[in-house]
């Protein structure tokens, strides 16, 4: 098991991305810089799809072009196809492209107009093209414990997936529990199955919370040997192509949870419960996240 891992904000996209209200790119831009002063190392920082599919995003290049060079972060784009890549590679300030592809053939679909076998293809492309313009390629599979319209997925399939994807040399696989119906058990198995599979590629993970489970999972994906976690700021978010969808786990939380554990993060707790309140101000309500409604403890971690 690790004794650190690399934790991973995507709380100004996957967080945002199905918020009704268009929250202005100065406020992401301030989510960024906040995630930067406690500690995030690797933030995704906008998705490059179709405005009128995702509204939220339409800023992308404006949130690209506004982000601050600070050495040590690496901001994420994440992107679906050959023209999501190319806008965000011409943006000049990205780092990493993520590319998404999906486990089952109706979720593929849905999301991106792909079969899961062209969504793998399809990322496969993205991770190439990042690396030909110097930039890092990643990965995540989509529904990999659960599908909104098929159920259960076979775990067989999502280690097929991971072993196809990591022949394209990115720096991590993920998995993810996009519309959030896994649980500690399951997250065990398919992770170490992935682990043992892919090294010495690393696998990040990345849970929604819509049934209570995922601050469980995310403690059992780093049992069973995932390296890098994403969570998003006050537990926001959703995705606007999966019915029932909830916030991704709180950051927050995370953080709290692998720190009491005895697992390094290299984030700052307190500063992280200071933009939970400021967020909570931009979004004119309290956020999911529990650890910072709650009284400090210990309080010097906090205070
Ligand atoms: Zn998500």
């Amino acid at each position: 098991m690790n004794r650190s891992i690399t934790f991973l904000e995507v709380g100004p996209r996957d967080g945002l991305q199905n918020e009704k209200a268009l929250v202005s790119t100065a406020d992401k831009l301030e989510l960024i810089r906040r995630s930067i002063d406690a500690g995030a190392s690797r933030i995704e920082v906008t998705s490059f799809v179709n405005p009128k599919r995702v509204p939220q995003m339409a800023d992308a290049e404006d949130v690209c072009a506004g982000l601050p060079k600070v050495d040590g972060v690496s901001y994420i784009g994440l992107v679906l196809n050959a023209k999501g890549a190319e806008r965000a590679i011409a943006t000049g300030t990205l780092h990493e492209l993520g590319a998404v592809c999906v486990a089952t053939d109706s979720f593929a679909i849905a999301n991106q107009g792909q079969t899961s076998d062209e969504s793998v293809d399809a990322a496969k492309a993205i991770i190439a093209m990042a690396q030909a313009a110097g930039l890092k390629g990643q990965v995540t599979i989509g529904a990999s414990f659960g599908c909104p319209f098929e159920g259960e997925v076979s775990e067989d399939r999502v280690v097929a997936m991971a072993v196809a994807l990591a022949q394209a040399n990115p720096i991590e696989v993920g998995l993810a529990d996009t519309i959030g119906v896994a649980d500690p058990a399951h997250v065990s198995r398919l992770v170490r199955r992935v682990v043992e599979a892919i090294a010495p590629v690393p696998v990040r993970v990345h849970f929604h919370n819509t049934r209570g489970t995922g601050i469980a999972n995310v403690w059992a994906a780093v049992e069973a040997g995932a390296s890098v976690v994403d969570a998003a700021l006050g537990g926001l978010g959703g995705c606007p192509f999966a019915p029932g969808a909830a916030g991704n786990v709180s950051s927050e939380d995370v953080v709290y949870m692998l720190g009491r554990a005895g697992v390094a993060t290299g984030m700052d707790l307190g500063k992280m419960i200071e933009t939970n309140r400021w967020l909570a101000d931009v979004m004119g309500r309290k956020l999911p996240g529990m650890v910072a409604q709650a009284p400090a403890f210990p309080k010097s971690v906090q205070e």
